[in-house]
């Protein structure tokens, strides 16, 4: 049995066979950012691809004017009016869909009642995007129903400002456009402040990305992500008095930073800002290397990213850091960086195929020995954003 069709039983399961309404499977893909870090938010580029795995939503209708929210990675279930879609921190998981499902109902969509199973694959907390898939899924699956025009760059957007306003976090853009407009094979660079993207290939040929999860909790993220995002917006400040119509670092060239950067007076945001000019002039560049199939080119990029983020940003930590060395001594590594916002979370390399296995292993061992803890490892391919699966 297909994996969908175990789903499909266990939905029948909690909810019952009985109903005059279809099954619909929606399927939305967990992202990795692989270069362009603590750019979004800066309006600057960032370089994500939707992955081959994600979060998986079974659905159906049904006419009591209830919403039943379940999920096969926790065991909290719910039964909700949907004239009662409100924020509540013991509800815990469901506020995710439940905020995405209110994004909709004060943009006027007429949203029924239904039954939700959830499945994810990728692992929660640990920057491959799990929070924007599921949202991308709910919001993609909503709107099928209601036989709503299904816009998937607005979806990123309601799904964002879900996650914003709803939970709470100030996450950018990134996440839930990478989710929603994945392209297989492909790469998206996108511009975070006016959405502008395309879809670049990403002809990896004998090499693999592989996904290195340091399973650090991410203690420290929150307060530092907040103090990173005030750092920069204390840096267009400063370079107002030369800029006054400045209002994101990305805006800024490389060449009028160089120029202009001693107008910042805090030496640490110096170096904040210093790494966000940096960071979207490689992803230009990436993009440029990668066009010419120069995957060495990227491989040193990727590099120059990690480095960064370490020194100037500093957002990555011991745990990251030990990975990313660990994998760089592995023969047939051409890069390897943090993704993601950092202090935990993940790393992403390039290696050769014949590596692969001996990567995983001595990786996994050096992490191991210097940490402590285990690390998990998933060799992946880039695979399509949100769509209705069709099951044959
Ligand atoms: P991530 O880096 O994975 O996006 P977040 O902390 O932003 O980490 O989001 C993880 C949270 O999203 C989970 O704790 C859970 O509340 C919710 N979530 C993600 N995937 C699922 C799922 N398949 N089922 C239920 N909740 C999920
Ligand atoms: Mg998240």
């Amino acid at each position: 049995m297909s994996e969908v069709q175990v789903l499909k039983e266990q939905f029948i399961e909690l909810y019952g066979a009985e109903s005059a309404h279809e099954i619909r499977v929606f399927h939305a893909p967990g992202r990795v950012n692989l270069i362009g870090e603590h750019t979004d938010y800066n309006g600057g580029y960032v370089f994500p691809a939707a992955l081959t795995f994600g979060t998986t939503l079974v659905m159906r209708r049904r006419d009591d004017g209830m919403i039943g929210f379940a999920s096969t990675n926790f065991p909290l279930r719910k039964q909700i009016s949907i004239t009662d879609i409100e924020y509540r921190a013991e509800d815990d998981w469901t506020n995710y869909p439940k905020g995405v499902i209110k994004e909709l109902q004060d943009r006027g969509v007429r949203v029924g009642g239904y039954d939700l199973l959830f499945s994810g694959a990728i692992p929660n907390g640990s920057g491959l995007s799990s929070s924007a898939s599921i949202e991308v899924v709910t919001a993609y699956g909503v709107l099928t129903m209601e036989g709503q025009p299904v816009d998937t760059v607005d979806i990123s957007l309601l799904s964002q400002k879900a996650e914003n306003e709803f939970i709470g976090v100030k996450c950018g853009i990134m996440d839930q456009f990478a989710v929603a407009n994945g392209k297989k094979d492909h790469a998206i660079l996108l511009m975070c402040d006016t959405l502008e993207y395309k879809h670049v290939p990403f002809k990896s040929g004998a090499y693999k990305l592989v996904i290195g999860n340091t399973n650090k909790k991410r203690g420290l993220v929150d307060s530092a992500y907040n103090e990173r995002r005030a750092q920069c917006e204390q840096a267009v400040k400063d370079l107002q008095v030369k800029f006054p119509d400045l209002r994101l670092l990305g805006q800024l060239s490389l060449e009028q930073f160089m120029e202009s950067q001693d107008l910042i007076q805090d030496p640490v945001v110096r170096k904040r800002a210093q790494h966000v000019v940096e960071e979207i002039h490689r992803v230009l560049h990436s993009v440029r290397v990668l066009e010419e199939d120069d995957l060495v080119g990227f491989g040193e990029l990727m590099i120059g990213s990690h480095n960064s983020l370490r020194d100037l940003y500093e957002v990555t930590g011991f745990e990251l850091d030990t990975m990313v060395e660990a994998a760089l001594e592995v023969p047939g590594v051409l890069g390897s960086r943090m993704t993601g916002a950092g202090f935990g979370g993940c790393t992403v390399s390039l290696v050769h195929q014949d590596s692969v296995e001996r990567f995983i292993e001595e990786v996994g061992q050096v992490y191991k020995n210097k940490t402590g803890l285990t690390a998990d490892f998933y060799v992946c391919n880039i695979g399509d954003g949100v769509k209705e699966i069709e099951v044959g």
